[in-house]
């Protein structure tokens, strides 16, 4: 099945074709961790998460990597301003060490809760500090870089197809149409590679280098780690739409300086989600995180649902009615598939099939640069399907449900849905506990858990759910 994709470099939705046959690499700019992930960036996340699971569906065996920028970010993304995660740790008052660690794991919560796969490699920019001042000394030897007021940057000048990825217009870029503020550089549009102290006080994150004592700008962190862990040239790099005209522009810039040739082949951008007050900043403030929605009563698949019925290009307008309106048709799609599940009568769950009628329309509306909207239909449709039997029913949903993510098989079910065996050993277990026999008590939680079923022993005795096995 032919995959198309948007590509923001062609401005053109283009048929995928990876550089390896069967093979896809994906680099995915990551979190600044300086403050939790607020929920527009990660609608962004499960967009490359919906992407991720789209490739694999269609057989692609995909080497996704993620960074986590912990050092370098300025409160401007074009150089301005000071470091994000060293105006956060003032403000906490932690170092920025400890600052960098908490909202890694914070991050990583957030993701796990919204089912999204965890990439296969995660790297932090503190851990690549080698690979980035060896990218500086190559674009160093290859003439691209000047040294002014302590720092090095990167001479747009010299690289003739600089902003091609935003269209910015060669003509503006001379005139140096933005206001500039940093006196060092010979052209607005110029960036920095490596800061030394000089620049900014407070920065305790720093590391020796041939230019001095110093830390690495943003872009380069994105280069050097994507070069270092998926080569010279890979298939697709991600990120959101803000990313097109400063940090994607020189990335690409720097990576092509250094390599001289063609770094990425597809460029592909998620929208922006926006609230009523506008787009969702976390430099801002007042944002409206994961844990808000939990701490509201939402679960977190009702986010991810909410940003599934959005496509990717499309700004996505935030509001709490909306996200009620995406939980009730989670809770529809649920109810509907437990009673598949209870037409089973006790029969295991079917493996998923992607070759039923409906699982096979899905695959190719996602095909179709992820057309997510038309896929949901489908996953309706077979639903609906009377003429079908629960088991061809469930084995395309599950197929379905590998693409959209959203646990649609994994669901705790009704307490009586527990044959009398199962019953019979949970009550073999307290009366094991009763007589201190915990060894025996042991042994049947373990075969319980087998089956899915998980006990939790409280004060007021044991409570127990029933949770589907993964399919
Ligand atoms: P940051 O942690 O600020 O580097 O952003 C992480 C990711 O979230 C990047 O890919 C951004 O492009 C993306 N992003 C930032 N704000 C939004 C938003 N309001 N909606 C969607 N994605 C966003
Ligand atoms: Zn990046």
């Amino acid at each position: 099945m032919g995959l198309k994709l948007y590509n923001t470099l062609a401005r053109a939705t283009e048929p995928f074709e990876p550089i390896v046959p069967g093979t896809v690499g994906m680099y995915c700019c990551g979190p600044t961790v300086y403050n939790y992930a607020h929920i527009g960036n990660l609608r962004t996340y499960v967009f490359e998460d919906l992407l991720r699971r789209s490739l694999e569906a269609l057989g692609y065996q995909v080497r996704h990597v993620m960074n986590v920028t912990d050092v370098g970010h300025l409160t401007d993304d074009a150089d301005e301003g000071e470091d994000k995660m060293v105006k956060s740790a003032r403000e906490m008052k932690r170092s920025v060490w400890d600052i960098a660690a908490y909202f890694t794991e914070a991050f990583f919560n957030d993701t796990r809760k919204l089912n999204i796969v965890s990439p296969t490699i995660v790297c932090r920019a503190t851990d690549h500090i080698p690979q980035m001042i060896a990218l500086i000394e190559r674009l160093q030897q290859r003439g691209y870089t000047y040294e002014a007021g302590g720092n090095v940057y990167f001479d747009i000048s010299k690289f003739d197809s600089y902003g091609q990825l935003a269209l910015l217009d060669r003509q503006e870029l001379k005139a140096g149409a933005r206001i500039e503020v940093d006196q060092n550089k010979r052209n607005p549009h110029d960036f920095v590679l490596w800061f030394t102290r000089g620049k900014f006080e407070h920065q305790s994150m720093t590391w020796d280098s041939p230019w001095g004592r110093g830390y690495p700008g943003w872009h380069l962190e994105c280069s050097a780690m994507s070069l270092h862990y998926l080569g010279e040239q890979f298939d697709i790099h991600c990120g959101g739409v803000d990313h097109i005209p400063v940090h994607h522009t020189n990335e690409i810039a720097q990576t092509e300086a250094a390599t001289g040739k063609k770094w990425v082949n597809y460029w592909i951008h998620a929208e922006f989600l926006l609230m009523d007050t506008g787009k969702m900043s976390k430099s801002r403030g007042g944002f409206v995180t994961l844990s808000t929605l939990e701490e509201e009563g939402w679960e977190p698949l009702d986010y991810r649902y909410f940003c599934l019925g959005g496509h990717y290009r499309t700004q996505l307008q935030f509001s709490f009615e909306s996200l009620d309106a995406a939980r009730n048709a989670r809770r529809n799609l649920l109810d509907r598939i437990s009673g598949l599940v209870a037409a089973l009568n006790g029969a295991a769950l079917p493996e998923a099939d992607w070759d039923g009628s409906y699982a096979r329309a899905f695959l190719q509306h996602i095909s179709d640069d992820l057309n997510v909207a038309r896929g949901l239909a489908e996953l309706w449709g077979v639903i609906k399907d009377s003429e079908l039997e629960p088991h061809d029913q469930l084995a395309q949903i599950a197929a379905i449900d590998q693409v959209l993510g959203l646990k649609l098989l994994q669901q705790e079910l009704p307490q009586n849905m527990v044959d009398p065996e199962v019953q019979q050993l949970i009550e073999e277990r307290s009366q094991a506990r009763a007589e201190r026999d915990f060894a025996r008590a042991d042994r049947i939680r373990d075969q319980l858990a087998q089956q899915g079923i998980i006990l939790e022993d409280s004060p007021q005795g044991t409570k127990w759910k029933k949770v589907r096995p993964r399919v």
